[in-house]
């Protein structure tokens, strides 16, 4: 599999990932801000209103990282479970969840690939900016809709390439000589925002990713582009 420009294996793939956001876990969040302009905000405000979190629902927010999704649905009075490979992502999560005083959040070490939770147990699950990360994206994507009741929805926020004529253009320019920049002076770490540039580049197309997780299982499968397709909201039904 694919790390960046490297061909590694898939454990090895799993470990690296691990290492990039440990490295970036205390400053994931001044990160996001910093190179997206505060965008990254709107873009989840916007993800959270397709997910529609009712109160007293039970979603599954997967690689929810520092909490930024999770946040946003439990402040809408649903039961989060925030889940992430990495405990350095989920502590500081944690933290800030205590520092708002948030309710409704339940913390917990998973792969998306392997979850341990039950058949049929959340009424939504979402993954933003997770899932270009996941080693086995077909496997994650199949847990995903077993552990969706029917009738669950399936949401996931992801860059994509945008269409805008020029935007391409100005977007890799930007991603290729400023975000590993702004990695070296801000987090010390050139080399995971390398990583991150290089993982959004390799992503599957939107038509593409819309078939992958209908191969999962889901139905009414599609997809919404924001930002002139430079992020998209993926989504699908567990009939
Ligand atoms: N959802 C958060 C947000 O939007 O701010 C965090 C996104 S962060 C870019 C990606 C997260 O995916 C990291 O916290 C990373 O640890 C997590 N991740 C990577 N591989 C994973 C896996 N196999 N299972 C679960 N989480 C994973």
């Amino acid at each position: 599999v694919n790390f960046g420009d490297a061909v590694v294996s898939p454990e090895e793939k799993t470990r690296r990932v691990g290492q990039v956001f440990s490295s970036v876990a205390r400053r994931y969040d001044v990160m996001n801000d910093l190179m997206s302009g505060g965008m990254h905000r709107l873009w989840k405000d916007r993800f959270v209103n397709r997910v529609k979190p009712r109160t007293g629902e039970h979603v599954l927010d997967m690689a929810g990282g520092t909490g930024d999704i999770a946040f946003r649905m439990a402040k809408r009075g649903a039961q989060v479970t925030v889940s992430d490979i990495n405990a350095d992502m989920l502590a500081v999560g944690m933290e800030r969840a205590r520092e708002r005083g948030l309710e409704g959040l339940s913390w917990k070490q998973e792969n998306a690939e392997s979850l341990s939770f039950g058949d049929a147990q959340f009424d939504a699950y979402t993954i933003a900016f997770g899932i270009r990360n996941v080693t086995d994206i077909p496997a994650a994507l199949r847990q995903a809709h077993r552990v969706l009741r029917h009738g669950g929805r399936f949401f996931c926020l992801e860059f994509s390439t945008s269409d805008w004529p020029g935007f391409a253009e100005i977007y890799e320019l930007y991603a290729d000589k400023m975000i590993p920049r702004i990695g070296k002076a801000v987090a010390r770490d050139e080399d995971s925002y390398r990583y991150l540039v290089e993982s959004i580049r390799r992503f599957p197309k939107p038509e593409a990713f819309k078939r992958m997780i209908g191969e999962a299982g889901f139905a009414q499968t599609g997809y919404e582009t924001i930002f002139g397709g430079l992020v998209c909201i993926h989504s699908g039904w567990k009939i």
